[in-house]
């Protein structure tokens, strides 16, 4: 028989798939003897089985529930429900991936009108008893009911305010004593039954909306935005309860062992005194930094930094530590990887090797690839900054530099980032509700909550930048402003935020490129002793091309010619190009592109130094080339001194049906040979003159588009020719190659075929997937969401390489064109040579190289680094 419960002593860390991360950690702790307060955990697998059993709970389940219940009341040596001493306890929800706020916990449960008067004398306290009932109900009827929170907290505070309080530890106990009355009628009007009083039906209650809440909204967004499967489940953690609002001398927090923003090495956390559970969290009291704890509870802080080193070194990474303190007594609720910022993931991983904690393996394997984009993401430029003006300041809570149009609430935030806004989310304080707000912002705001409130949280663990807690905001949600002062910032103003300072700006700071150093560039350096696969770049101008060598680009994929036939002051010769009815006339217009071709090159060259640079002779369809307004018509046929309707019947004639179809890449070099010349001629007396200069430029001549080898054969005798010729007549030796890119189905078919007059391909996966699927890439995004949405494909295989499919192609294309040309050089050029599980399917199937944009090398280099690593443990799957 399955075996669906399990007691804290009964698990470890390594079960976490079945216990859920919390429970299997709660387990190790308990085994390593923490004070963790005793439980039982409700395995995942019987929240898959109660989603198979229609959302029942069956009565095995129920009767080891009981079982293990009886268990926990012989340990704890209470009852719950009982009239005299009572066991209270906590459910808490705990999937296998942390998924902070996500789902939901409730907290005190085993209280009813008996239990409560128990507890107030076993505890002797009678306003810890009704607090905790208070919190209670509240908690069961949003988490279990759905009953909004805000009716019980408007009469929270309306209680408050008729009682002149502050804060909610200044209700008495008999004040709580009416609140808990006056939620029950608020219990009973929105539910139509009276609250619960049967603890055990309590607990089960709980535990299905535990299992229930895995699949709401937010946790299924959560799931999306992280790649986390549907179908795991979520455990339900049982736990006895501990009590952070027992009075002065207890209380609640949130720890890391270091810092998640910066990776400083230094404990960081917060906790309030006579708090319970998210009272921290939730920002209604600003909480105070752990060092003060040192003061107020010396013996409590002294064993807590005995606990976090100890976890720390046990799992062997930051930790993010939830407490809680009992009349000075120390329980830990809770323990994990933190979450960090991809700067503070570099440090940690950079210190921990140096403190011998870790491999250098193991460092890199930490270093989620895609993330190291933040890192290289702009700052405020000094000088902007300076004179910026300053409207307040809140808490560093996720670092970055933001600038947008301020929104007051994620629906907003989404609609105007979707037309293409920049965009910052501005709240009081933020929920789960506004995470899509928070995805399309490119910075959050908030005017409460403190450094681990669910703004600051999420934000790091998206690596956005963030400032919370920001006082001195009188925001108004529902009007659309905020105040500071007297200065009013309206919806759609400019505002800007700095994370790292906590900064906040009237309108749009300037911002610059920042610069890597230090730790990254030690990381780095074994990224790149780890890998096999190289990393080179898709830059068209010398710019992109230093940006890209900066960082660590190892040559050029992918040099588009297209960009510099578009500008502006070369048009006219590339329209008289394409215009010229004759040879001649064509030839003249390519004499006037020539030398501008060729510049384009030698700054390519120089910037690039030794590297090699793959050079894509021209592929758009000509007509892109051409005016489509009447009156840019007209002038050009005024300024090419033709009549205007020859010059609107040749446009007409090269108009086509399907232009990514149609004629373009190698094809215009089968009508037009002399482009492809005019091309070769640049690039290779470009190379020269460079050579010249003392570098020993590499270039590689790529040809577009071919599906046959007699095509290829064809258009590369034209490239040779002249290129040989140039060569043989010029006083310096220069090697060159010419290969082709692989871009439709035929080519990767033929590739033996076609091997056999290429010295290289490169992969041009966005064509192959174009036309392997027959998706057009100007029309897909229209039907694509569908599909992802319907299941009926993962990814958006543009983004993401369809292995099966278009990567069968690429890898049959591999394996024929080594069978006839053991030599040839192999890359991939399209997207997704910057994208980390495209580039590990790379390095599975041998390529030579991926090549990508600039900003997406380093991600290149790391995720070619999990690749070599990942293949030499034989692992695919690694931990969220
Ligand atoms: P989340 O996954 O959202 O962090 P948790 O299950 O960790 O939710 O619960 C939130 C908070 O509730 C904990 O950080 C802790 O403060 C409090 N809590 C949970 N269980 C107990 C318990 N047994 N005793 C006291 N407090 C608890
Ligand atoms: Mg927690
Ligand atoms: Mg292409």
């Amino acid at each position: 028989m399955t075996k669906y419960v399990y007691s804290f002593s009964e698990g470890t860390k390594e079960m976490k798939s079945l216990l859920g991360g919390k429970g299997a950690n709660l387990a190790e702790m308990s085994i390593i003897g923490l004070p963790v307060p005793p439980g039982f955990t409700i395995t995942t697998q019987a929240c898959t089985d109660y989603y198979k059993q229609n959302k029942e709970l069956w009565s095995d389940l129920l009767d080891e529930i009981k079982s293990k219940l009886a268990e926990l009341e012989q340990t704890m040596g209470k009852k719950l429900g009982d009239a005299t001493n009572p066991l209270l306890v906590s459910v808490r929800s705990g999937a296998v991936f942390s998924m902070p706020g996500m789902m939901d916990t409730i907290l005190n449960l085993g209280l009813n009108d008996e239990s409560v008067e128990g507890i107030a004398k076993a505890m002797n306290n009678p306003r810890l008893a009704y607090d905790s009932y208070r919190r209670f109900i509240q908690m069961f009827a949003d988490v279990a009911m759905d009953v909004p929170k805000y009716k019980f907290e408007a009469i929270l505070e309306r209680t408050k305010e008729q009682k002149g309080y502050h804060y909610d530890t200044e209700l008495t106990a008999e004040d709580l004593k009416g609140i808990v009355a006056e939620f029950k009628t608020v219990y009973k009007l929105e539910i139509g039954k009276d609250f619960p009083s049967d603890p055990f039906e309590q607990l089960l209650m709980a535990v299905r909306a535990v299992f229930n809440s895995w699949n709401n909204p937010r946790a299924i967004t959560y799931r999306r935005l992280n790649d986390i499967p549907h179908d795991l489940g979520t455990a339900v953690n049982v736990q006895s309860m501990v009590f952070g609002n027992t009075g002065d001398k207890s209380g609640t927090g949130v720890a890391f062992t270091r810092n998640p923003s910066t990776g400083e090495n230094k404990l960081f956390g917060e906790y309030l005194i006579n708090a319970q559970g998210e009272d921290v969290v939730a920002g209604i009291r600003t909480p105070q930094s752990i060092d003060t704890l040192k003061d107020d509870m010396p013996a409590v802080y002294d064993e807590f930094i005995r606990i976090t080193q100890l976890l720390e070194n046990h799992y062997k990474d930051m930790q993010d530590i939830e407490f809680t303190v009992e009349d000075e007594k120390l329980y830990i609720l809770q323990t994990r990887n933190g979450k960090r910022t991809s700067q503070a993931a570099i440090n940690v991983a950079v210190d921990m090797v140096e403190e011998g904690r870790i491999s250098k393996e193991e460092a890199v394997l930490r270093i989620e690839p895609e993330r190291v984009n933040e890192l290289l993401h702009p700052k405020f430029e000094d000088k902007a900054l300076k004179a910026a003006h300053l409207l307040a300041k809140g808490l560093p809570a996720s670092p970055g530099a933001a600038a947008g149009k301020v929104y007051f609430n994620a629906e907003d935030c989404v609609a105007a980032s979707s037309k293409g806004e920049k965009t910052l989310l501005v709240r009081l304080e933020t929920s789960p509700e506004d995470i899509e707000g928070m995805v399309a912002a490119e910075g959050i705001l908030t005017a409460r909550g403190g450094m681990t409130s669910h703004a600051a949280v999420v934000a790091r663990g998206m690596g956005k930048c963030c400032v919370a807690g920001c006082g001195t905001l009188r925001i108004d949600e529902r009007a659309g402003f905020f105040k500071v002062g007297d200065l009013t910032v309206k919806e759609g103003d400019y505002i800007s935020l700095d994370g790292s300072t906590g900064s906040v700006y009237l309108g749009a700071v300037d911002r610059v490129e920042p610069k890597l150093s230090g730790k990254f560039e030690t990381l780095m350096t074994w990224v790149d002793g780890m890998r096999k696969l190289k990393v080179r770049t898709n830059a068209d101008t010398p710019k992109d091309a230093r940006i890209a060598v900066d960082f660590g680009a190892e040559g050029i994929g992918l040099c588009r010619t297209e960009h510099m036939f578009f500008e502006a002051e070369r048009i006219p010769a590339v329209r008289e190009m394409i215009i010229a009815q004759s040879l001649e006339a064509r030839m003249t217009a390519l004499a006037k592109l020539l030398p501008m071709q060729r510049e384009d090159f030698m700054g390519i060259f120089r910037a690039m130094g030794e590297r090699s640079v793959t050079i894509r002779l021209l592929d758009p369809p000509l007509h892109e080339f051409l005016p489509r307004e009447e009156k840019d018509i007209i002038e050009l046929a005024r300024t090419m001194s033709i009549p205007v309707d020859d010059l609107k019947a040749r446009v007409d004639d090269l108009q086509e049906f399907n232009p990514m179809l149609g004629h373009r890449g190698c094809r215009l070099a089968v009508t037009y040979p002399e482009i492809y010349a005019m091309q070769a001629q640049a690039i290779i007396e470009g190379a020269i003159a460079v050579k010249k200069e003392g570098i020993d430029v590499k270039p590689e001549i790529m040809i577009p588009l071919i599906g046959s080898v007699k095509e290829l054969a064809y258009v590369k005798s034209i490239v040779t020719e002249v290129a040989d010729d140039i060569i043989a007549k010029s006083d310096v030796k220069l090697n060159y190659l010419v290969g082709t890119m692989i871009e439709i189905p035929r080519a990767a078919i033929t590739a033996d075929e076609i091997a056999k007059e290429a010295q290289f391909f490169s992969f041009g996966t966005n064509d192959l997937t174009q036309m392997g699927f027959g998706f057009s890439r100007d029309d897909a995004n229209k039907f694509l969401g569908e599909y992802e949405e319907k299941g009926i494909l993962e990814k958006d295989p543009f983004q993401v390489l369809d292995q099966a499919g278009i990567g069968k192609l690429v890898k049959m294309g591999c394996e024929l064109g080594r069978s006839t040309n053991p030599d040839i050089h192999l890359g991939i050029c399209g997207e997704h040579g910057g994208e980390p599980s495209s580039v590990e399917f790379c390095h599975r199937i041998g390529l030579d190289y991926v090549s990508c944009s600039p900003f997406r090398v380093p991600v290149a280099r790391i995720a070619a680094a999990h690749a070599a690593l990942k293949e030499k443990s034989g692992d695919q799957v690694r931990d969220k």
